[in-house]
């Protein structure tokens, strides 16, 4: 396979790919060189939302092409314009910035939240509290926040001002108030990387409370939970919780590279002319097609997701190779008890695509797999764990 050998040539060597090569999809089919069909419950980690190459996004997207591809943002443009209010409306925040990436997200939301706090309280309020097992990206300030050793190893000494709390402990979390000058408490609402674990409800609300009480924001990265995948437009939605400031990429794009940072009613101004930026950031192709996107994620869809999430529930835990199955929605992850690398390999084998998180078997199929589809993929996980 000339893709292979030329991969692993020329590409930097900072991925173990699966022995697949994906030339073409459509909906949640995708096919390899040989033309062997797939069922992809992988969606390219939760990014392609409604499947590959989808008829409406195509029309959206390619609209757009051939109108102006780029602008840059010394200029007014429309799609980024009506991508922001539209998510305003859907959530009731108040202002976004865009940007290209999960990472570039939450440095942004990371820089607003210092600047929150340094207006308000003073320089010294710099600290943001972030959960131990967490990811929030590969930039240094990103794996600063991402509360996971493996990842900060041979590139320290890495931002300053980030501490972290064990997931669900609050006794940890009012330590760390105490005894540390906070601006901001950053979480994902279901850990993803981490092995597809939600948040107890109890101490989310704790997070809330104690960011009331102390002024400290509350910033729910939802680069991977975000945009219909929980079952809700955004999985804070699930929690009663109104967070200061929301992070999301992967699936707003439906495939093309975007991210957003919302911003409440305390935070829609906080970021001023100069104070931050980006060249690529609101893209029009790509705002037109997360427009297109974000305008199908409605009641109706997220009824399905509920009920796909359910079956899926379901029958999995009928199989007695499976266990301990976690997530929200469409984002669900399981242990098995042959080694979960075999257990990909066989899947993949009989033509269905899953991925991992962890040590964990991790779903996220697109958000309207069609029924048919994700039967016989369910068939396939539970025939290879049985
Ligand atoms: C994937 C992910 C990121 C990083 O996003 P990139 O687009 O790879 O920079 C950050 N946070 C969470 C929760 C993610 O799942």
């Amino acid at each position: 396979m000339c893709v292979k050998t030329n991969d692993e040539k020329y590409i930097a060597s900072t991925y173990a790919r699966f022995p697949l090569f994906i030339e073409k999809g459509k909906g949640s089919l995708a096919y390899d060189e040989d033309g062997k069909e797939y069922i992809d419950l992988g969606t390219g980690i939760a990014v392609n939302t409604f499947g590959y190459c989808d008829e409406e996004w195509i029309g959206a997207v390619t609209a757009q092409l051939s109108a102006v591809q780029h602008t840059s943002n010394l200029f007014y443009s429309a799609p980024d314009t009506e991508l922001a209010k539209l998510l305003c409306e859907k959530t009731g925040f108040k202002k976004v910035f865009f940007s290209n990436s999960g990472a570039e997200a939450n440095e942004c939301a990371i820089k607003a939240a210092r600047k929150y706090a340094a207006d308000k309280k003073g320089g010294d309020y710099y600290t943001i509290i972030t959960l131990k097992n967490s990811f929030h990206g590969r930039t240094v300030t990103t794996l600063a926040a991402t509360g996971q050793d493996t990842f900060h190893k041979d590139f320290l000494p890495l931002t300053d001002g980030f501490c972290y709390v064990e997931a669900n402990n609050t006794e940890e979390l009012e330590k760390a108030v105490k005894t540390n000058k906070i601006a901001a408490i950053m979480f994902e609402l279901v850990q993803g990387e981490g092995g597809v674990i939600p948040l107890d409800k109890e101490f989310v609300q704790k997070i809330a409370q104690i960011a009331q009480k102390e002024d400290i924001l509350m910033i729910a990265d939802e680069v991977q939970t975000g945009n219909g995948r929980t079952g809700k437009l955004y999985a804070y939605m699930n929690y009663g919780i109104n967070p200061d400031i929301v992070t999301t990429a992967k699936g707003i794009g439906g495939g093309l590279p975007l991210g957003a940072t919302l911003f409440g009613e305390k935070t829609a101004n906080v970021l001023t002319p100069g104070t931050h930026g980006s060249t690529f950031g609101g893209n029009p192709v790509c705002c037109a097609g997360a427009v297109n996107i974000i305008s199908r994620i409605d009641d109706k869809l997220l009824d399905e997701v509920a009920k796909k999430s359910n079956y899926i529930i379901e029958e999995l835990s009928k199989c007695k190779g499976i266990s301990n199955i976690t997530g929200m929605g469409l984002m669900l992850g399981f242990n098995t008890l042959k080694d979960s690398s075999e257990v990909i390999k066989e899947c993949r084998e009989k033509g269905v695509i899953v991925i991992k998180a962890k040590d964990k078997i991790r779903l996220l199929p697109a958000l309207n797999i069609p029924w048919e589809l994700l039967k016989r993929a369910v068939e396939v996980i539970k025939t290879v764990n049985s």
